[in-house]
């Protein structure tokens, strides 16, 4: 299968990523640092949010708030490989 990432529309789109060390993002649902944990291996997701078909934002989310939100930008793809974009 060839990736999609061409012919997706531009809509707005979530991973789920490993929170890396040293990383001072802040979730938008909670206002809480997303803290890395080597114990808890933490996970974020990132979502690249379009407005009317343009870029507009990115927000992140702690993974269990980005759940409790309701997956504002749909389900949240598995993204722990790098793949340029
Ligand atoms: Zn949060």
């Amino acid at each position: 299968m060839v990736s999609s990432l061409a012919q997706a529309p531009l809509a707005s789109r979530a991973v789920a990523r490993p929170v890396e060390a040293g990383s001072d993002a802040v979730c938008v649902y909670c206002s809480q640092q997303i803290r890395f944990s080597a114990r808890l291996k933490a996970r974020k997701v990132i979502a690249n949010v379009y407005v009317d078909g343009h870029w507009d934002r990115v927000e992140q989310f702690h993974e269990e708030c980005y759940e409790r939100s309701g997956q504002a930008y749909g389900p949240a793809r598995k993204g722990d490989r790098a793949l340029g974009a």
